[in-house]
């Protein structure tokens, strides 16, 4: 399990007793929260006196490959300038806590001795004006460090923080490249690494047929039997569904060989292959591979570091596409699905294996699963280029299951109502530019891309119960003026 390391602040005025006491106290602290945590190890470094300290803790976080961010508490008073140096070198996220190591003021027994050693209302401040007069982008959490509230918002940091650094050695394949002349899942891959870590390569579709030749029919039966205990056989053409298991223990062998979290196909890049991979990406999405269609590249990486970030959480995290809609007034819904790739995380029941044509591409039918999805409160994220900058978008939405059987749709199917009302919910995703393909979630909220957005320096915009047009309008005005600032 990855780590945050906990970083006690004091200074060296206080007398060896209050300082041995400080370093106690922490200590104790870290290992309540190792403890109670659960999804992430804390461990304590001792209490920082000096300048030099303090560039010692934070070196250490940042080398420690294990270490996914630091947790920031002053227990004592500790004069800021001694923490700049150090925190002009921090690269990892980090939380500052905003906490005591007691609960309750001993009333009967306070004494300028207990001020003295537990002042973090008066520590803190300090440290949290170098902070932001550093321009440090982090997570402030107030309360008492047991409190559920605090522990939960902890957790929360850390599963950013996880997401964070997962993507920072992340590798992403491309098979073919970009959709001919679609403009939103196209992106700069080179400054998706400088700013996220995501390592993007084109490979050659002919890559991925090498390694299909080599897949052996002992093999597609093992992969039948898999497919057989998780679905239900809906189709007669057992050869079809056979030649999605191929391509599936090809794609399996291929990423582990290139250590390859997400890739990418496209319909128009498909020369050695029968069929559009349909039931094969949908059964490696539900294990956790990201995956984005027509090349989309962002989609695909961004689906593989949210499902990172919702490890260990109820729900479901997977691509889906905007596809159509119910537009009765008043009562508008949205129907999302795509050509074959809806990963069955969103399935209600057991997915049935189908197979049907695709009239596009010019292959033979593929198999591919089909159900309905589930309902519940979720939210949809899209990441888009924007030229000089990257933006996520993420709106809350509610899942519901569908509104009527579709008994001649092909493919599988989520069903959504858009927040705050369906007209406003939909123009503020296209006033923001928000891509037809996302990433939903039933497992993540608003507030844990909120965090991986701060964590990344990466914009956001959100649309949620609160959003009002011309507000939304004004504040991408300022993002645009914003952007052109920083740089
Ligand atoms: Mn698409």
């Amino acid at each position: 399990m990855k780590k945050l390391y906990f970083i006690i602040g004091s200074q060296d005025l206080y007398g060896a007793k209050t300082l041995a006491q400080a370093e106690k106290d922490g200590f104790a602290m870290a290992a309540y929260l190792n403890d109670s945590l659960g999804n992430v190890q804390v461990e304590a470094l001792p209490v920082v006196q000096t300048a030099a300290e303090a560039r010692v803790c934070i070196v250490t976080a940042n080398t420690d490959p294990d270490c996914i961010g630091v947790i920031l508490w002053m227990h004592t008073f500790s004069p800021a300038k001694m923490w700049i140096g150090a925190l002009q070198n921090l690269d990892k996220p980090m939380l500052h806590l905003h906490t005591q190591y007691n609960e309750k003021l001993p009333y009967d027994t306070i004494d300028m001795d207990f001020m003295n050693l537990n002042q973090s209302a008066h520590g803190d401040r300090e440290f949290g004006f170098i902070c932001t007069r550093l321009g440090i982008r982090r997570e402030v959490v107030v309360g008492y460090y047991k409190n559920e509230a605090v522990l939960h918002r902890i957790r929360r940091f850390a599963s950013a923080a996880a997401a964070v650094d997962f993507g920072k050695t992340m590798r992403v394949a491309m098979f073919g490249n970009n959709m001919r002349d679609v403009a939103v899942t196209d992106g700069d891959r080179v400054e998706s690494e400088i700013h996220f870590g995501w390592n993007v390569n084109y490979y050659g579709i002919g890559d991925l047929c090498s390694c299909i030749d080599t897949v052996t029919e002992a093999q597609i039966d093992k992969k039948m039997q898999e497919y057989a205990g998780k679905y239900e056989m809906a189709t007669d053409n057992i050869a079809a569904v056979r030649e999605q298991a191929k391509y599936e223990i090809a794609l399996e062998a291929f990423i582990t060989r290139e250590k390859i979290a997400a890739f990418t196909d496209t319909f128009q890049d498909l020369h050695g292959l029968k069929q559009l991979p349909g039931l094969a990406v949908q059964n490696l999405m539900a294990k956790g591979i990201g995956f984005g269609p027509e090349g989309d590249y962002k989609t695909s990486a961004l689906n593989a570091v949210l499902v990172q970030m919702a490890k260990g959480r109820e729900g479901a995290t997977g691509f889906t596409e905007d596809y159509t809609y119910d537009l009765t007034e008043g009562s508008e819904v949205e129907l999302a699905a795509h050509m074959l790739e809806v990963p069955p995380v969103f399935a209600a029941g057991k997915p049935k294996i189908e197979v049907h044509p695709l009239g596009i591409g010019g292959k033979e039918d593929p198999a591919r699963l089909v159900f309905d999805g589930i309902a519940g409160e979720g939210i949809a994220v899209s990441l888009v280029d924007m030229g000089n900058r990257f933006r996520l978008i993420c709106a809350e939405i509610e899942l519901i299951r569908p509104c009527a059987p579709m008994p001649n749709l092909p493919t599988a199917r989520l069903m959504w109502k858009l927040k705050p009302d369906f007209a406003t919910g939909a123009a503020a995703w296209i006033y923001a530019g928000g891509a037809h393909h996302a990433v939903v979630s039933t497992a993540l909220t608003v507030d844990d891309i909120r965090l991986y957005a701060k964590m990344t320096d990466t914009e956001l915009v959100v649309i949620d119960s609160r959003t009002e047009l011309h507000t939304l309008e004004r504040e991408l005005e300022m993002l645009d003026l914003m952007s052109q600032l920083k740089k």
